[in-house]
């Protein structure tokens, strides 16, 4: 018998309910990946996360040698690239990860329609993105939890299962063809300091992570110069990583610091829940009170200001400079920089997701457009009208100014907390400086927001 694995954001050995249920279920296995260009319209294609995606699949495709197997790639349609594959190998059994955006889902049913016409069985596994599937911890009467407190308390009381170990073996029946793998070299546009990619990248920097790290977590993860945090999330966005697997070994070390990382792992699932509920979330304001945003000519240079790191705010030029030379940011530097969009310069937060999405190795549907709903105020924030203040903030999280400096060169020279705040500095010194002068004052952003959010 033969089953194939169709691969989606899943893309590891290790701890993966489908090919561990295919490789018991069957003879042989064919590990499918299809590249889509329907994946691409609907927004993944960015550089960033094309180059990290050709690592991971390299990398697969080594892992399943190393196994006796090899990847199957195929481009097209996935519908039709699946069954294509299914009918040629006669495989009487197909099975992949859930999904939650609407985009998965749909492909998901189209999938289950066609093979169903030619015999053969799709099984959707849970719990393979995800550590808690969607749905299955929910409040009463409603689908879904909408504030994170009481469904981080549901969570954590669910039983984390022992994560599966990688397949010895993987035969893979000789007739399917595949198209090379994709490579990195082939990406262009790809931001300077973009990390290395791939599962086995992804378990060595987990293992020494929590080696190193995690017993610190809870104290240095807002520490934008330490830059103590996991630096996990792209492998999780791409599956390299099984987030379970990552609950597991850091509830296992255990101790306040693993509290906190696990936590954070909880905010992953806790706005795929969402999202999965709410697919239209992606694009709408979740909450039915919407946000009201400028536009036009002063929005559009702002905007530009912002995404090319030149507000004249020190930290918000630095996260956004982080941003475009690493693509990847900072979670404290996330939600300065998209406060300061959405409640400072009022500026709508899909613009700023969408240019988020065009650079983050991370960038996700759920995570993304969730994350920004929730600093904006339009999503499942429980206190929508706060405003982050970026000098306050600043100082706070970089409170001798190395991250600012590190990013944003014009103020090297400058000493301690008073990068934060160039424009206090006097006459020719200030003139020396080649950086701008703040976009907005805060105070006067402050009454803007309360002008358009109304009465709360
Ligand atoms: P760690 O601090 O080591 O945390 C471990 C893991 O927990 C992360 O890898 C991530 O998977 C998860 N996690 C941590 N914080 C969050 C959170 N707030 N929401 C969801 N998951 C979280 N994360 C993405 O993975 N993709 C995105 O596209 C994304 N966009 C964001 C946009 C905005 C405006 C904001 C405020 C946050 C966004 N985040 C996103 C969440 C968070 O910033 C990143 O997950 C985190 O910075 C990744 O770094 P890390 O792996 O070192 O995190």
């Amino acid at each position: 018998t033969v089953s194939v694995v169709l691969y989606t954001s899943d893309l590891r050995v290790h701890d993966h309910p489908p090919l561990r249920a295919a490789v018991q279920g069957a003879d042989e296995v064919v590990p499918l990946f299809v590249r889509d260009p329907a994946v691409d319209r609907a927004g993944f294609a960015a550089p960033n996360r094309l180059a990290f995606l050709a690592d991971c699949l390299e990398d697969l495709d080594r892992s399943l040698r190393e196994r006796g197997g090899r990847l199957v790639v195929r481009e097209g349609d996935t519908v039709s690239e699946v069954r294509a594959v299914v009918r040629q190998t006669d495989a009487d059994e197909v099975h992949m990860a859930a999904g939650v955006t609407a985009f998965a889902r749909r492909r998901e049913a189209r999938l289950r329609g066609a093979l169903e016409e030619d015999g053969c069985r799709l099984y959707v596994h849970d719990g393979v993105v995800t550590v808690v599937p969607p749905g299955e911890v929910v409040p009463q009467n409603s689908d879904h939890f909408a504030v994170f407190t009481p469904y981080h308390r549901r969570w954590a009381a669910e039983p984390v299962r022992v994560p599966f170990a990688a397949p010895r073996r993987v035969c893979v029946p000789s007739g399917p063809r595949s198209a090379p793998v994709p490579r990195r070299s082939a990406v262009t546009d790809v931001s300077p300091a973009l990390p290395a990619g791939g599962e086995t990248e992804a378990r060595k920097r987990l293992g020494s992570w929590l080696a190193a790290h995690l017993d610190a977590y809870e104290e240095r993860h807002d520490d934008l110069a330490g830059d103590a945090t996991s630096r996990l999330s792209p492998y999780l966005h791409f599956g390299a990583l099984s987030a379970t697997e990552a609950v597991h070994r850091a509830a296992r070390r255990g101790g306040a610091g693993a509290d906190a990382f696990v936590r954070q792992l909880c905010w992953r699932d806790f706005h795929h829940q969402v999202l999965a509920a709410r697919p239209e979330a992606s694009g709408a304001d979740y909450r039915s009170r919407s946000g009201r945003w400028r536009v036009g000519g002063d929005a559009e240079a702002d905007l530009a200001a912002w995404r090319e790191g030149r507000t004249g705010y020190p930290l918000v030029d630095a996260a956004m400079r982080q941003l475009a030379h690493e693509g990847w940011m900072h979670n404290r530097g996330r939600l300065i920089t998209a406060s300061f969009l959405a409640k400072t310069l009022c500026v709508d937060w899909r613009e700023g997701a969408a240019h988020f999405l065009g650079l983050l190795v991370d960038g996700d549907v759920a995570n993304n457009q969730l994350n920004w709903q929730w600093v904006a105020g339009t999503g499942t924030d429980t206190r929508p009208n706060r405003v982050l203040n970026p000098v306050a903030q600043a100082k706070r999280y970089d409170p001798d100014g190395r991250y600012v400096r590190r990013w944003v060169p014009e103020l090297a020279g400058l000493d301690g907390p008073a990068v934060h705040e160039p424009w206090r500095l006097k006459g020719l010194d200030r003139a020396a400086l080649a950086y701008p002068d703040p976009l907005v004052e805060l105070s006067e952003g402050l009454a803007r927001f309360r002008r358009l959010r109304g009465p709360s």
